[in-house]
């Protein structure tokens, strides 16, 4: 199974879109085995942005993400979830993103961009993993699987 780190940043959560997110990845078929919100401080972002470290909009987006709780889920699928994830996220730039997206329906930042979702499986699972403690990651049995996947997909 892949596993994936979406947040609700700041904007997302001031503008009460929080429900209309989650409602997305639910829909889809995705499984949510992680779910809190909390505030960010230095050091996770420090890590969690690290390829941003040498960009001029680091300690922006630090404080950005810093300027009020986040919601952070841990979602998990069958073969090409991750990438799933980022397609309903839309790419970074709400001005620039599609309708349909999270991104393109409800943003026109390419910083305040309402969520994060992570880019690729290894990101997912190092992701889930700073984000979550083991006990807060929850193994159940989905009981509709197999009505959402074929047999060689779950
Ligand atoms: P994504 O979130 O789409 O995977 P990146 O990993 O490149 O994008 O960047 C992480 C976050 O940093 C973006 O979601 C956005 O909030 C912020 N960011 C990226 N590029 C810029 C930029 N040029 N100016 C300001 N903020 C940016």
């Amino acid at each position: 199974m892949e596993k994936t780190l979406v947040l609700v940043k700041p904007d997302g959560v001031q503008r009460g879109l929080i429900g209309e997110i989650i409602g997305r990845f639910e829909k889809k078929g995705l499984k949510l085995i992680g779910l809190k919100m909390v505030s960010l401080d230095d050091a996770i972002l420090d890590s969690h942005y690290a390829h941003l470290s040498d960009k001029p909009f680091f300690a922006d987006i630090k404080d950005f993400m810093k300027s009020s709780p986040i919601v952070a889920m841990a979602w998990e699928g069958g073969r090409g979830t991750v990438s799933a994830v980022r397609i309903l996220v839309g790419p970074t730039k709400g001005q620039e993103a599609p309708a349909g997206t999270i991104r393109g329906d409800f943003g026109l930042s390419g910083s305040n961009n309402i969520v994060h979702a992570s880019d690729s499986i290894e990101n997912g699972e190092s992701e889930v993993g700073r984000f979550f403690l083991a006990d807060e990651l929850f193994d159940y049995e989905k009981t509709v699987t197999a009505h959402i996947y074929a047999k060689d997909e779950r």
